[in-house]
């Protein structure tokens, strides 16, 4: 743990900035308090660019999550500052006065002044971070809205990806970004407090700064992080879609059963956790992904499927080819009015097929809107199209 730095730590950990115009690679470490390697690595990443005096086009940006939790070394003190960040939400946080707010409100809206000013004075695209850890082993993961260009960007950091994770949970910091049409990947770097989790988080951050083109490749010596990065990760398929998200609340007496790491394959019918109505099975084969094991959290677990290299290939080329405009010629399907990114789906008729198709063209976001449901996909800025 970090708990010597970590009550020092400013909102700003630093930027590294030649004012010379490129990509901004944007951080945000320890939104989480308890998660504080990603604090560290980033630290370490800024120390070696100003030491070594690296020539950057572009910029690194990077922020402290939620810095009274970081100092008190627990996740949160009123609520997760990783949600909240929907747009509804925001806008709540605006008009909500700030005495009576909860803790998290204060680090909020810092880090919402923080993120507005980065945009504001970005001279090209901007790639957003978010650096996890997690309450369970295993290899690091990224999880990412599910557009072409983020596809592109986390494949290049040869960690294994998820797909689905994103468009499930509602208001995490990546929603905010994604929004805006902002590239983004939330990297879970492995166990807290295992050194090897700020070791990847670092790994990651050169495998980026280089992939931008905010680094040059010859300055900095890629291959040991991409070998640490390369032995992380093996066993791991390269990218996975969420099936199913297991949402608990604390009345649920959830118990995880213990010894699942994340990308653990588990068989039809496998208990993973139980609760005060009793067992809880694993309704097909699949892969476990994020296992609670620490007592604060609103995601018991998730379960995951691999996404074969041909329909990641199909994925690609479906969207190049619009296929999204077919779909609205299916049955029971209409685009929304007022959201081009959003299909109504009248679920009598379209039930049997729309979830897979939906999916491989981005439609990833499912929410029951008057009967019908409304699938949603992220969209991404052109300028993603060159990172
Ligand atoms: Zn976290």
């Amino acid at each position: 743990m970090l708990t010597a730095t970590t009550t020092e730590l400013r909102r700003e950990l630093g930027r590294w900035d030649m004012g010379r115009p490129g990509p901004t690679l944007l951080v945000l470490a320890g939104v989480h308090g308890n998660e504080p390697a990603g604090v560290a690595a980033v630290q370490r990443v800024l120390d070696t660019l100003q030491q070594r005096e690296l020539a950057v086009r572009g910029r690194l940006v990077a922020f402290a999550g939620n810095l009274r939790a970081l100092a008190e070394g627990r996740r949160f003190v009123d609520r997760d500052l990783n949600r909240g960040w929907s747009r509804g939400a925001v806008q709540e946080l605006a008009a909500r006065r700030r005495a009576a707010g909860a803790a998290e409100d204060t680090e909020q809206r810092e880090l919402l002044a923080g993120f507005e000013q980065v945009l504001h004075s970005a001279a090209g695209p901007v790639v957003f971070v978010d650096l996890h850890s997690s309450s369970a082993d295993g290899p690091p993961f990224l999880c990412l809205a599910d557009t072409i260009d983020n596809r592109r960007l986390g494949l290049a950091t040869g960690v294994p990806m998820i797909l689905g994770i994103e468009e499930t949970i509602d208001g995490a910091s990546l929603e905010w970004f994604a929004d805006r049409g902002i590239a983004g990947l939330a990297v879970e770097g492995g166990r807290h407090g295992h050194p090897e989790t700020i070791a990847n988080h670092e790994a990651v951050l050169w495998s980026l700064l280089v992939r931008l083109g905010i680094v040059d490749g010859r300055d900095v010596d890629l291959a040991p992080h991409r070998a640490r990065l390369a032995q992380a990760g093996r066993g791991a398929p390269p990218i996975v879609e969420i099936v199913a998200r297991h949402a608990i609340t604390a009345a649920d007496g959830f118990r995880m059963q213990p010894g699942f790491v994340n990308f653990a394959a588990v068989a039809k019918g496998a208990l993973l956790a139980t609760d005060r109505r009793g067992q809880i099975l694993a309704p097909s084969t699949c892969h476990v992904m994020l296992p609670l094991y620490q007592a604060q959290g609103d995601d018991g677990f998730f379960l995951a499927k691999p996404v074969r290299p041909f329909w990641s290939w199909l994925a690609g080329v479906m969207r190049r080819l619009r296929g999204d405009v077919l779909l609205r010629f299916l049955p029971g399907v209409r685009r929304d009015p007022a959201d081009a990114n959003t299909l109504l789906v009248d679920r009598r008729v379209a039930r049997w097929y729309a979830t897979e198709v939906f999916h491989l063209l981005g439609f990833r976001r499912e929410r029951e809107r008057g009967g019908q449901l409304a699938f949603s996909r992220r969209w991404s800025r052109p300028e993603n199209r060159r990172l």
